[in-house]
């Protein structure tokens, strides 16, 4: 079983000609909602690429939380963990595209922004019974920092996935056993460059000397660095036209988190969820572009 501790968002779309500029009113074309946030997207790939899976987080009072939830748990997530926070909203991102597929978005972090380690105890029994824990950083670092804990008391694995990055991260952060940054994630993290792999290498074993026992630097259509105490290997992508990269990173975490927890063998755990992330890259949208189980096998068969 999975557990992701994280993050829950509606994303609301709004599409226009030009994105107005600040004190301007423009006319827009269209407003779409779409199941959005870290956390809840990779809880919908880790379902969906064949995990039972468990999310522990908040959501507010408003109709769209409502919706999110129900959004998830169509989609075989467990949200039995998932606050209904009184007096918030659930958090929203306003994006705005224009015609060129440029983009400016406002993220409200609402309910996210109250999860506290009080959340993390009342579902501490929750991530004791997980195999694998999944976290990021769109919840509060003291809400991440209680979930890592407690997995590490009940013996459970934790995966890190460290977006969005901020530098300054405390220590017992970094001391996960798999820690899953993307190229400026990691460059982030260690202060160093990463332009190339040889560069993500080097990211890669000062992240491991911080304390991550394994790092996977994801490359985009370079596919993957992985490192552990074998050394560094890298795992080669699927090749796929890419349309829309946005949750790649999200596909591959929730592939990652469920094939680890189904077994041992981290190098082949990082192959299906390449394939994950390829087939969310050539798919438009977030929650809507993960790829089931089947897709991935007969990718990684081709
Ligand atoms: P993020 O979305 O966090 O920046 P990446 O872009 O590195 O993450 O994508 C995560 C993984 O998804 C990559 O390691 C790779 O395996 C796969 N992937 C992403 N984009 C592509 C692409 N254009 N072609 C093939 N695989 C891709």
């Amino acid at each position: 079983r999975v557990v992701v501790l994280g993050s829950l968002n509606t994303d609301l779309v709004v599409r226009c000609a030009e994105l107005p500029a600040p004190g301007q009113t423009v006319a827009g074309r269209s407003v779409a909602e779409f199941g959005g946030g870290k956390g809840a997207n990779q809880a919908v790939a880790a379902a969906l690429a064949g995990g039972d899976v468990a999310m522990v987080g908040a959501v507010g009072e408003d109709a769209a939380s409502g919706r999110l939830v129900d959004g998830l748990v169509r989609r075989g997530v467990d949200c039995g963990a998932v606050v209904r926070r009184a007096g918030t909203r659930g958090g929203t991102a306003v994006i705005t595209v224009d015609d060129r597929g440029q983009n400016s978005i406002v993220v409200v972090p609402g309910a996210n922004g109250t999860v506290g380690p009080a959340d993390v105890a009342a579902a501490e029994a929750t991530i004791a019974a997980a195999d694998v824990l999944l976290v990021q950083l769109e919840i509060p670092v003291d809400a991440v920092l209680a979930g890592v804990a407690a997995a590490k008391r009940a013996g459970v694995r934790v995966i890190f996935d460290p977006a969005p990055a901020v530098a300054g991260l405390p220590d017992e952060l970094f001391a996960v056993d798999l820690l899953c940054p993307n190229e400026t994630e990691a460059a982030i993290l260690s202060g160093l460059p990463v332009k190339s792999p040889e560069d993500a290498e080097r990211a890669a074993d000062r992240l491991r000397e911080r304390g991550a026992t394994r790092v996977a630097v994801t490359l985009g259509d370079a596919g993957t660095l992985l490192c552990d105490a074998a050394g560094a290997r890298l795992i080669p992508p699927f090749p796929v036209i890419a349309v829309d990269t946005t949750a790649a990173g999200d596909a591959f975490a929730g592939a990652l988190a469920v094939r680890w927890a189904a077994t041992d063998d981290l190098d082949a755990a990082v192959r299906f969820a390449n394939a994950a992330g390829a087939l969310a890259a050539s798919a438009a949208g977030a929650q809507d572009s993960m790829a089931t189980a089947a897709d991935i096998h007969a990718l990684m068969a081709d």
